[in-house]
């Protein structure tokens, strides 16, 4: 939390947290039909509604009273729901035992509960952003991927890396003069809003009349964004199993990285990368932080320090807001990682084939 909490804020939580609480008990309206047939009893809460159905008995000697239904029909302790109207109308000689009159109220209620959870229950459904796979590229790689941040500050990527991930927030003419364009992809920010979709076209409208071919995207809603690119899944696409890459490749993916919270073995798939050298995105904000602490006037950077003196740089993202980076590097060069090989670079006075002092696993078992 990077918020600051005011008195207002904290009464507008406590009259939230009330009107949770006053809001457990639903009214729900009852109706009882006994007649010679059938009985039954229809329970109703925001035009949603439950019958059950049930028998009666004819009466040998005086029927059940109407004031006796409705005393039975309004006993909704413990369901969920607080009685509101209830009626009852009852044909003449009927007699109902309290017993199947409670039966019958019950099993109303708990079929009004069964109808408002169906009502409420998420929707499954496949709503894969419009593009065709024949929109896309299909340019699959095979060796090194480099992830450079600041593709400014000239960091010098070996001759035979495959691909080379440039943040759009930091990608521009001067870019495709220090790096050889055909291995540049463009890394989007992680989320995108609608209201920005427009400014990220024109940025890789721009980008492809520089000669790049390739996008990697970090969230699935921007694949829409990219026809005519290459596109390659970053990891956070949360490929941690094969049915997902398939489902990735089927899509037409040039590439998809094993999400590093399992180990690369646990996703079998021939466009598969992994991160085996530098730091992982912990968090995403939306709030700059940086501007609390320095009004992101320079370089959009700043460090958190948490109570083991751990220190995660905190980088400014598109449109101001932050990616949160590990306080330590993860390193698996010594690994047999069957997958391409991502190298993230956060400095640009890195050389990867050096283990750093300190260093993380990761989820590496
Ligand atoms: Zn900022």
């Amino acid at each position: 939390m990077f918020g600051v909490r005011r008195e207002k804020d904290k009464a507008l939580t406590r009259e939230a947290v009330t009107e949770v609480v006053g809001e457990t008990e639903k009214d729900v309206d009852i109706f009882g039909f006994f007649g010679k047939e059938k009985a039954y009893v229809t329970a109703l809460c925001d035009s949603v509604s439950f019958t059950a159905e049930g028998e009666c008995l004819t009466a040998t000697g005086k029927g059940t009273e109407k004031d006796e239904l409705i005393r039975r029909l309004s006993k909704t302790g413990g369901s969920g729901f607080k009685a509101a109207n209830i009626e009852a109308h009852a044909e003449e000689g009927i007699f109902m035992p309290a017993s199947a009159v409670n039966d019958l109220r019950r099993k109303a209620l708990e079929g009004l509960k069964g109808e408002i959870l169906n009502q409420n229950a998420p929707v499954s459904s496949q709503k894969i952003p419009e593009i065709k796979k024949e929109d896309l590229l299909f340019l699959p790689v095979k060796g090194d991927i480099y992830r450079v941040y600041e593709p400014e500050n000239g960091f010098a990527v070996p001759s035979d890396a495959v691909r080379i991930d440039i943040p759009l927030w930091k990608f521009n003419e001067n870019t495709v003069k220090r790096y050889e364009v055909s291995k540049i992809s463009i890394l989007l920010p992680r989320v995108i809003t609608t209201a920005e979709e427009e400014d990220i076209k024109k940025q890789l409208e721009k980008a492809k009349k520089l000669g790049v071919k390739r996008v990697t995207v970090t969230n699935i809603g921007h694949i829409s964004l990219c026809a005519g690119f290459a596109v390659y899944g970053d990891g956070n696409l949360n490929a941690t199993n094969t049915h997902t890459a398939k489902i990735y490749e089927e899509m037409g993916f040039s590439g998809v990285c094993v999400s590093p919270e399992v180990t690369p073995r646990a996703v079998k798939t021939d466009i598969g990368e992994y991160p085996v050298y530098g730091r992982q995105v912990l968090m995403h904000t939306e709030n700059c932080i940086i501007k609390n602490i320095s009004g992101c006037v320079k370089d959009c950077k700043a460090v958190l320090t948490d109570r083991t003196s751990a220190r995660f740089p905190v980088w400014g993202e598109y449109n101001h807001r932050n990616l949160i980076f590990n306080s330590l590097p993860t390193y698996l060069l010594d690994k047999d990682v069957i997958h391409n090989r991502l190298f993230v670079i956060t400095d640009e006075k890195e050389i990867p084939s050096d283990k750093p002092k300190e260093f993380t696993r990761g989820y590496w078992k």
